[in-house]
C-alpha cells in the first residue's frame, strides 16, 4: 500500500511535465494526454493554434494506418494539450500514430475542415503557429526517454489485464 502511494505520487509529479500520458481505460476506450506544455506554467498553446491543431491532428490521424482505431481527438481546456480516445492499440501504437499525425500535419497547407460551413469559428485558426507548435512537441516525442513510454505501455497493460 505504501508502495502504490510512492508510485501514484511518481506518476502525478511526472505528468506536470509536458509528454505522452496513458490516462484512463474505460469500458475498451483508452484515453491519451498529449500534453504541450507544462500545466500552470503561464505558457499555454494560444487559442487559433490549438483550434488549428484539431483540425490538423484529428484529420490524419483519420487518414494514417491506424484511423479505424482512433475514436477522438481533441482539444483540453485547459489549451496544455489533447485528448486521444482510441480502441485496441497498444501504447507504442498510439504514440506511433500520434508521430505519423503530426508529421502528416507538418506537411499540410491549408487547415483541414476550415471553411464556414465546417466549422464553427472559422476564422479562428493558425496554420503557421500550429505547425511552430506541432514541430516542438514532435521533437519532444523524439526525445522522450525509452523508459518513460515503457512505463506508459505497463499501466496500460495493467488496466487491460485488470
Ligand atoms: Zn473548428
Amino acid at each position: 500500500m505504501e508502495e502504490f502511494k510512492i508510485a501514484s505520487f511518481q506518476k502525478d509529479h511526472d505528468r506536470l511535465q509536458p509528454g505522452f500520458y496513458f490516462s484512463t481505460l474505460q469500458r475498451g476506450v483508452a484515453t491519451f494526454d498529449l500534453r504541450f506544455k507544462k500545466p500552470n506554467a503561464g505558457d499555454f498553446l494560444a487559442q487559433a493554434a490549438l483550434h488549428s491543431i484539431e483540425h490538423m491532428l484529428a484529420t490524419a490521424l483519420r487518414a494514417g494506418a491506424c484511423g479505424a482505431h482512433i475514436l477522438y481527438f481533441g482539444p483540453m481546456g485547459c489549451r496544455t494539450g489533447f485528448y486521444l480516445l482510441t480502441e485496441g492499440m497498444t501504447c507504442r501504437a498510439a504514440l506511433s500514430a500520434a508521430k505519423d499525425a503530426i508529421r502528416a500535419a507538418l506537411g499540410m497547407e491549408r487547415v483541414p475542415g476550415a471553411e464556414k460551413r465546417e466549422c464553427g469559428n472559422y476564422l479562428e485558426h493558425d496554420l503557421a503557429g500550429a505547425k511552430a507548435e506541432l514541430a516542438a512537441y514532435l521533437a519532444l516525442l523524439h526525445a522522450l526517454p525509452e523508459e518513460a513510454v515503457t512505463h506508459e505501455e505497463m499501466r496500460l497493460s495493467a488496466e487491460v489485464n485488470r
